[in-house]
This record gives C-alpha cells, structure tokens and sequence, in this order.
C-alpha cells in the first residue's frame, strides 16, 4: 500500500453474509471507491471468490484497488456443517439460530482487526447489531445497512414503537399504521407469529437489540433515491430523528453488460446467452419474470399452483426457481415444462437478474418484495405484482401498490417463510386474475407509464449531480472533516 492510500479515508464493509446484503454491499463499496475512498470489505473464506470477482470486475472497469480482509467463521464450533458461511446455505440446513452464534463469534476478530487498523468508519449490516460497540472501542463511527427502503424502515419503526396491532381483535382485522405520511393498513397476519406476542422471545429481543444498536450508531445508509419516497426520507430523519444517506439504487453501478451478467454470484446456471437468445425471440414487454429472490424455495402445492396460474394466464413467462430439497417432477405438474416450451423458461439455480429485468421483453416482474428486487425492477421500468411472504417484505408491497402506484398484489396475506409453512397457499386463479392485471389493459399500462417515470428518476439520481450521487458526497464529505478533526 502507497503513502497515498494511507493518507486516504478508509471505510471498511461488513456484509451480512446472505446474498441479499452482500450484493448490495459489494456495489455500495464500489461506490466508495470510485469517490477515492480507500474501500476494504470483510468477507469468510467461503464468500471471499464472489467478493474477489466482483472486485476483478469492478478494477476492470475503472474502479480503484478494494481490499479485503478475511475472517475465518467458525462453523465447526458451532456445530454447523463445514463451509456452512452463508444463511443460504444455513436455511438449506435449517440451522439459522446456529448460524447467528456463529456470526456474533465474529466480533473478536472484528475488535482486533479495528484495534490494528483504525478505520474512519465501519459500514455494517442490520444483522450485525453488536458492531456498533466493538466499532465504539476504537472509536469508529459506525454506519447501519439495512438493505431496506425508508417506508419499511418508518412503518417497521411506528409498528414497533405503536404496536398498534393491540387495538384489534383478530388476525385479519386491519389497524392503521399511526402518524405515517400516508394512511396505511396491516393485519396481524402480516407479522411473524413471535412478533405479535406479547412476552419477549428470541426472535424480539434480536430485533430490539438492532433497533437499539441503530439508535447509537453513526447513521443510516440506504440503498433509495429521494424521488422515490422523498416523505419518507423525510420522516426518518426529521420524525424518527435518524441520520440518513441515500444513495441508490446502488445496483446501477454495474453498468457493462458483463457487470450485470456477473453481478453476486460466480456462474449462472443457464448461459446468459441462451437467456437473451430466448427473450429475443418475444415481443417488447410480453414476458413476466419471476422469482422470490435468492432463497426462498417454494413446497410443491405451491408450485403446482403457480404452474398453473401462470398457464392459465397465457402470458410468456420467466420463472426462477431456487428448489433443491425435493425432486423436480415432484414440484412441478405433470407435463409442465413440455406444454409450456416455447411459452415459458424455466431456470433452476442462479440468474443474472439485472441482465434480464432491462431486457425489452421483460414487461413485469412476479416478486417476493425484497427489496434488492423491487429496486432493481424500479430501476428497469417494470410494473410488479407483488408476493411477499416475511421480514419487510410487506411492507415494501404496501409501497409499490399503495403509493407508487405501481404493482399488483397478488393477495398473499399472510407471514409465512416458504417452504415451513405448507398450510397457507395462494391459490392459481390469483395468481392468474394478478398476472393478467399487470400484462393486460388500460391500467396496466398506466401502471407501466408510472413505473418508466420512475425509472428515469432513479438513472438520474445516480449520475453527476443527482440526488443519490450528491448524498454519496455529503457523506464522504462528513466523513473526512471527521478524520481530519481526530488526526
Ligand atoms: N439475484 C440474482 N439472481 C438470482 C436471484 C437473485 O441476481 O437468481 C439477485 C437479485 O438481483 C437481488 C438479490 O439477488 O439483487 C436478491 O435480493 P432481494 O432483496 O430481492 O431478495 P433476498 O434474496 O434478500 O430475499
């Protein structure tokens, strides 16, 4: 390292180690470093070749040096099978509370590695709340990644602070999310069952602590633009008085065609070319795509119905489909994929989404709501019919219906982590009545106009003077009069 990068301020990344948060993690440390920051991010041995390859990538494309630096994760100690280092493998497992011990254990190797290299600032994950005290031993400002919008971020803070879920006398019966700067209605459904008790369990304390642990940290950096939820921007931080940066969609940093094919994982499991090829041969915004993000594997009922929505809806179709446990002509209909040739593709494993969502023929997306996606879909122009299943998820659907305006729900009512929870199916008339509604008619393209303009938005708020690039900058900015003033 030259006396220039030791002169630099130098931020250092802690994904949480699911792909969900360390793509984004990856793009938001590229962005960094393509301000002249001196980047490092923290990765295990098992994710460390998807952090080198996008580092590979992104020096090819202009960006500076990224560093990492490797802590060993103790997954024998814990008993977790060897090389178990991500939750998307630890859920295969179904050892997610083993997992998180396992993570917490990181915090001596963190303390040792801030203790010898005193960063200006440690960027970590929501999942990683203790963080923020080993960061404060070295008097490092920490910085929270949520991986969420600013909506799911204040109505998950009103719900918390509120519970106005205590006013109502069953599962079903709606509640208004109180002082929010939109009337906003959630059932009791719509929460994990551990959430709505009354007694703190695990599961809340985990979730008190990161809200604790936001309190006392530095800020906030989220992956949204201003002009897409500039109320809610406002209301963390003047109502919930959180400091905040946005600084999205951070997924537009990945510009090459091969940025996008590559982005998050080493190989996809289909040729992107056959992909495209495939998606060449269909007319402008006549394919759906989709997929429940990068873990979710769905039980067969629910497969059947889908299948079966999706033929009946008669549009062509993309579905990404991340089972592994069961046998595939046990999840899928009898003589599916052979009716559907032509009509629909389906993908078993990885994607390059961000190639596929920008694709002409790309009309809408089917998503599980995370955000990464809804985002990347924002991005790209797409109307959505929205499926959300746990976590913020719906939440984040409550946005794109209710006030973008620009998806479809597809009536998913309740918390239900795929594939535990085989009693609660959305059966294939909904899932045809959604598809069609967002691919036919009047108001579909209504929808499909809002979406564009927001599209237009977001590529606008990332370039030279945009809103996300402008907030980017007051940060660093903020952060290097903070150096100069402890040097
Ligand atoms: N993703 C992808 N290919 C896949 C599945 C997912 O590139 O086959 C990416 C997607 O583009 C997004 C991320 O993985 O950036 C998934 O994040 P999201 O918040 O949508 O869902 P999660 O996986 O966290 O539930």
């Amino acid at each position: 390292m030259d006396d220039d990068e030791l002169q630099k301020l130098h931020v250092v990344f802690f994904p949480f180690m699911a792909y969900g948060h360390m793509i984004p993690t990856l793009d938001i440390a590229r962005l960094f470093a393509a301000r002249g920051v001196k980047t490092t991010i923290i990765t295990t041995p098992v994710s460390l070749p998807i952090v080198t390859q996008a580092i590979e990538k992104a020096i090819k494309h202009g960006s500076p040096a990224i560093y990492t630096e490797i802590f060993s994760f103790p997954s024998a100690e814990n008993g977790l099978p060897d090389g178990c280092e991500t939750v998307n493998q630890a859920i295969k497992y179904y050892m997610i509370p083993k997992f998180m011990q396992a993570v917490e254990m990181l915090n001596t190797p963190l303390e040792q590695y801030l203790e010898k290299t005193r960063p200006h600032c440690l960027v970590s994950d929501m999942f990683l709340p203790w963080t923020t005290d080993c960061a404060a031993k070295f008097n490092v400002p920490r910085l929270v990644f949520h991986g969420t919008s600013y909506f799911a971020l204040c109505a998950e803070e009103i719900v918390r602070v509120y519970k106005p879920y205590k006013n109502v006398s069953n599962d079903e019966e709606t509640f208004i999310l109180p002082s929010l700067p939109h009337e906003v209605k959630m059932t009791k459904s719509q929460f994990s069952e551990d959430f709505m008790k009354e007694e703190l369990n695990e599961s809340k304390k985990e979730f008190e602590l990161i809200k604790e642990s936001e309190i006392k940290s530095y800020g906030v950096i989220v992956n949204s633009f201003y002009e897409l939820e500039r109320d809610y921007a406002d209301f963390f931080s003047k109502e919930l008085g959180r400091r905040a940066w946005h600084i999205g969609p951070v997924s537009l940093c990945n510009r090459s065609i091969e940025d996008k094919a590559k982005r998050g994982i080493l190989e996809a499991s289909k040729d992107e070319h056959e992909c495209l090829k495939w998606l060449n041969s269909k007319k402008t915004n006549s394919v759906i795509y989709i997929c429940f993000g990068s873990m979710a594997q769905i039980n067969a009922s629910q497969m059947l119905e889908i299948a079966m929505g999706l033929e009946a809806s008669q549009h062509d179709f993309i579905w990404v489909v991340k089972n592994d446990r069961q046998s595939e002509e046990e999840l899928l209909p009898q003589g599916f994929e052979q009716r559907m040739e032509g009509k629909g593709l389906i993908i078993r494993g990885w994607v390059p989404q961000l190639l596929l969502l920008e694709h002409e023929a790309i009309g809408a997306l089917l998503t599980h709501c995370g955000w990464n996606s809804i985002l990347e879909g924002i991005s790209t122009g797409l109307p959505m019919v929205t499926w959300p299943a746990c976590t913020e998820q719906f939440y984040n659907e409550k946005l794109v219906t209710e006030i973008l305006k620009i998806g479809v729900p597809v009536g998913a009512k309740k918390w239900n982590v795929v594939p535990y929870n085989v009693d609660y199916l959305v059966r294939r008339n909904a899932i045809e009545k959604a598809i069609r509604e967002v691919m036919e008619g009047d108001e579909a393209q209504e929808r499909r106009n809002r979406a564009m303009k927001l599209k237009e938005m977001a590529l606008k708020a990332v370039e030279v003077d945009g809103s996300s690039y402008n907030d980017l900058g007051v940060l660093i900015n903020e952060l290097r009069h903070n150096k100069l003033k402890v040097v």
